[in-house]
């Protein structure tokens, strides 16, 4: 209505049709009347005085229900179709031990666990799958119970956590192991300072789950058959070189302590690291970052001692005026149960701010409903959507990258869809170390040759900064050039010389 008003008073209204009055509203099945409450609020006694209130004239079509789909919880013991969880109680399935003792991390144990419900060939497929991977494999009871073993290769978890060797994309030529160049902004193993404020602070290199598409599947859990992984050498006795080099730089303000995930940390350490950065007094702000809560969100429910740890850091930070939250990686509502929302609450009420980051995967949420649903979901249980990633130029996992086109076009569809400030923001970790930019402060866009072109001034102003979408997602002039190895070099000129950024250096040559 107020853009109405606002837009009638502009001057160029004179160009524009005499504004006609808005049409009456369609008339609604049932139109509610003096008293039409729903039953559920006419019964809440702070709300009596409203009952037998006359409702003014609906100016909205009622809702679907469809639209509220973000609502609802998983909260049937979805656990029990595997059959080594089927007489497991909701009690012992929400026991961090059960879920830790009964991780899975090889195929043969996968294959006992489901007991015929996935295929011969998918187990087979699943074997070579990993003999090629960058990265190992560990999946929770949650997480198997989650996937759908009828249609595993659609699954949004399975396509998340484990490979198969028959989707797999020739990588990139443009791709690279640690595309984000991180080790050059490493001062110390298990430390990286690129922003001048802020540092991101790696005290472990293993994780809960693995994700196929890690960008620090470098350095991530064990070497796999296809990489050998840079070792952090990151123990708690190194820990402390990293701590004196964040003490001797008065311009950080902000450590992420990630690794690795600080799941993985016992509780003491997670004392130990956030009291020790809460001390040092030019620092202001601690993330703890972990995917925790999306693949064993009843760890926060049952391991008194980790989260009792975490909330104790956030007080203890809140009474120095210091900000302590926790940063999640929800990638789809799949991995959302009544168990999350529980352990969500749970965080709400003991005070501790939760923010997620999602990476954009091709077959996982690369739609706008999806997309919207998932940042629906995740505000409802009081989870801040942060960040959208574009994919990392990673190792081995082809299949699972967009277009930035995508990207962009999925961005355009959740704003607005819900308040500003659980609204995503989307951004390419540009390859070559310039950082997270917005996907859409591209210099140029090729879409034939899926280049991308950005700046990274706050990084480094004399450097321009290449993505390069997913070449089977091309169209064929841009694949055919692709294939053709002497065309390399003339498609990263074009591009730069369209982006008028042709006196810059390129970061990655
Ligand atoms: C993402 C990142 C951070 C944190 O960046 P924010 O935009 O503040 O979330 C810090 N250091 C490094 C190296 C990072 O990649
Ligand atoms: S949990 Fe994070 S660090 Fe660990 S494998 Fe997944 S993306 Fe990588």
């Amino acid at each position: 209505m107020s853009s109405e008003i606002i837009k009638g008073s502009s001057p160029d209204i004179k160009k524009k049709p005499t504004p006609q009055p808005n049409p009456a509203p369609e008339p609604i099945d049932q139109p509610m009347t003096v008293g039409d409450l729903p039953e559920e609020i006419a019964e809440v006694p702070r709300l009596q005085p409203l009952v037998g209130e006359a409702i003014p004239d609906p100016i909205k079509d009622p809702v679907d229900e469809s639209e509220l789909v973000h609502r609802d919880f998983e909260e049937d013991a979805f656990w029990k179709h595997i059959p080594a969880f089927r007489d497991v109680t909701r009690e012992e399935f929400l026991d961090y031990k059960f879920q830790n003792k009964n991780s899975v991390t090889k195929v043969k144990d996968l294959q006992e666990m489901l007991q015929g419900l996935a295929s011969p060939e998918f187990i087979k497929d699943i074997g070579d799958g990993m003999a090629q991977a960058p990265m190992n494999m560990r999946l929770s009871p949650y997480v198997l119970s989650l996937i759908d073993w009828e249609n595993p290769y659609d699954d949004p978890l399975r396509r998340q956590f484990i490979p198969v060797a028959s989707t797999v994309v020739k990588n990139h030529p443009k791709l690279s192991l640690d595309s984000l160049h991180e080790q050059e902004d490493s001062p110390t193993p298990g430390l990286v300072h690129r922003y001048i404020d802020k540092a991101l602070f790696l005290p472990l290199d293993v994780c809960p789950v693995y994700c196929r598409f890690c960008t620090r599947s470098y350095a991530i859990g064990t070497d796999t058959d296809s990489v050998e992984k840079v070792n952090y050498k990151s123990n708690p006795k190194h820990w402390n070189k990293a701590f004196a080099y964040l003490a001797s730089r008065p311009e950080i303000e902000d450590v992420v302590i990630s690794g690795g995930d600080t799941y993985m940390l016992s509780a003491q350490r997670v004392k130990d690291i956030g009291e020790t950065l809460l001390a040092i007094p030019h620092i202001r702000r601690l993330r703890f970052a972990t995917k925790g809560p999306a693949i064993m969100p009843m760890k926060i429910l049952t391991d008194h001692d980790w989260t009792d740890a975490l909330v104790g850091v956030v007080e203890q930070g809140r009474k120095m005026g210091k900000e302590v939250v926790l940063h999640t990686h929800f990638n789809t509502v799949n991995e959302i149960t009544d168990i999350s929302r529980e352990a969500m609450n749970l965080l709400f009420k003991r005070g501790v701010k939760v923010r997620n980051q999602s990476v954009l995967i091709r077959g996982v949420n690369d739609n706008a409903d999806k997309m919207i649903n998932l940042v629906k979901q995740l505000s409802y249980m009081n989870v801040q959507p942060y960040y959208v990633y574009q994919h990392d130029m990673v190792q081995g996992v082809e299949e699972l990258r967009t277009r930035i086109a995508d990207t962009v076009e999925i961005e355009r569809h959740v704003r607005g869809v819900t308040a500003g400030f659980n609204t995503p923001t989307f951004v390419t970790d540009v390859p070559g170390g310039g950082g997270k930019r917005d996907v859409h402060s591209y210099d140029y866009y090729d879409e034939v040759t899926g280049v991308s072109v950005y700046r990274s001034p706050s990084v480094d102003e004399d450097k321009v900064y290449l993505y390069f979408d997913p070449i089977d997602l091309l169209p064929p002039e841009g694949q055919a050039r692709w294939a053709d190895p002497k065309e390399h070099d003339a498609i990263v000129e074009e591009a730069i010389r369209a982006a008028g950024l042709s006196d810059l250096d390129l970061a990655v040559e």
